[in-house]
């Protein structure tokens, strides 16, 4: 019998073998953050037990061997998104810390009053909280692409929403809840008629999508490595190395200058001028494991997969009476966002739970979304390369179940 990929996987995953409630557990949130393989657990703890030491700062032999990996790392973050070289790459957290760092940085060199900045219905508070602050910073203001009811964006609203005041169009390659892939190179030739820069949030494409981001011909790209089954706390961002050399340093402190002294400051290049502090060292091993891990199943077959368990679920979730799915995108990623009729989309949550089953409720970072698809709060299952058939199954019957429960 030949195993689906997910059943020849999700073995691979320790959390995935626990019990929840006594019932095996059966996560549906890899959108908020994914399980780890054994193997990226494994990396960490062999770096914390034989490799551990500070990067870029020692002469001694461990400290030089852990700047290895860590530069390694930042290769291979390099050829995961088609960047041109190392020196584009920076470590940050994750994406929040990726898009804040793009957007208070670019934000002071390339705003001024009067300009704007773009960015979607769609986006995660991650890509509307940062450009809100550097906007009241220089005087420019935000605004949004709309969407479609289906959720895909409103391509030709393109040309009227950005002109040449536009000077940074910031958008998420994928929903988190609606599971929309947006038309990046669309986009960006739109920003390029206008000469605005293009800032890509991939934390929810990386794990699904191989990223070139000269195909992509964005200007800034970034991902999180928990959203990559690899260990929270790091994440990079990809950024032209010309724009990166104009750009003021984000956050002040050791590795990130040239000279300091009383009376001024010269700073580094790039990439270290951006990573001030002691970085994310072990979650950054961490990620590099965790890269290769699905780089090695292949992005094409985790896609597939995934997809095939979204259209399982979709077509099962749609005999339900009074249910409701958003996001209906022609190019779609394993993410059901769905209400009930007369049911609290945090009772579905508490009932899916008992059922050993995790879901997200509430309303997923992206408010103003929701208050476009004028919801409060949905429930939102997405799923990840572990997950089978049979998940699907126990998923579609506990939420029969709820509806019985409390409509
Ligand atoms: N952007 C999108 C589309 C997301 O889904 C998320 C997290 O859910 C983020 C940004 C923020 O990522 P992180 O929490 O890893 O910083």
């Amino acid at each position: 019998m030949t195993l689906s990929l997910g059943e020849r996987f999700k073995p691979d995953f320790p959390m995935l073998q626990q019990l929840v409630h006594g019932k095996p557990y059966t996560y549906l949130d890899t959108a908020a953050t994914a399980q780890k393989p054994q193997l990226v657990i494994d990396r960490m703890e062999r770096f914390y037990a034989t490799e551990y030491a500070t990067v870029r700062r020692g002469v001694y032999a461990p400290c030089q061997t852990a700047t290895q990996m860590y530069e390694a790392a930042r290769e291979r973050c390099r050829a995961f998104v088609n960047g041109s070289s190392v020196t584009e790459v920076i470590f940050v957290r994750g994406s929040t810390e990726g898009l804040n760092l793009i957007a208070s940085s670019l934000g002071r060199l390339a705003l001024k009053p009067g300009d704007e900045v773009v960015v979607t219905e769609m986006e995660h508070h991650a890509n509307i909280v940062p450009w809100h602050m550097v906007c009241e910073l220089t005087g420019a203001t935000l605004k949004a692409i709309p969407i479609t009811d289906d959720g895909e964006l409103q391509l030709e609203a393109l040309a009227t929403v950005i002109t040449d005041r536009t000077r940074i169009v910031s958008l998420t390659h994928v929903s988190n809840v609606l599971g929309t892939h947006n038309p990046i190179e669309l986009v960006a030739k739109r920003a390029r008629e206008v000469g605005a820069y293009v800032v890509v949030d991939g934390a929810q494409s990386s794990p699904h999508v191989d990223i070139d981001v000269q195909a992509l011909d964005c200007d800034f790209f970034v991902c999180s490595s928990h959203k990559l089954y690899g260990p929270s706390g790091a994440g990079f961002v990809w950024g032209r190395e010309e724009i990166l050399r104009q750009m003021p340093p984000y956050q002040g402190g050791g590795e990130m200058i040239d000279h300091v002294s009383f009376d001024r400051v010269t700073y580094d290049e790039p990439p270290y001028r951006f990573e001030a502090g002691t970085p994310p060292i072990a979650p950054v091993i961490g990620m590099h494991a965790a890269i290769d891990y699905i780089d090695a199943i292949g992005k094409p077959a985790i896609a597939a997969w995934e997809d095939h368990l979204l259209r399982l679920a979709t077509a099962e979730l749609e005999q339900i009476p009074g249910l409701r799915i958003f996001g209906n995108a022609a190019h779609k990623s394993a993410v059901i966002a769905f209400v009930m009729d007369g049911v609290a989309s945090m009772d579905i949550g508490m009932v899916l739970d008992r059922e050993g089953i995790a879901v997200r409720v509430g309303q997923h970072c992206a408010q103003p979304l929701l208050r476009r698809l004028g919801v409060h709060a949905t429930a939102r299952a997405s799923f990840g390369l572990y997950n089978t058939e049979e998940d699907v199954a126990r998923f579609v019957e506990a939420v029969r179940e709820a509806k019985e429960l409390l409509a």
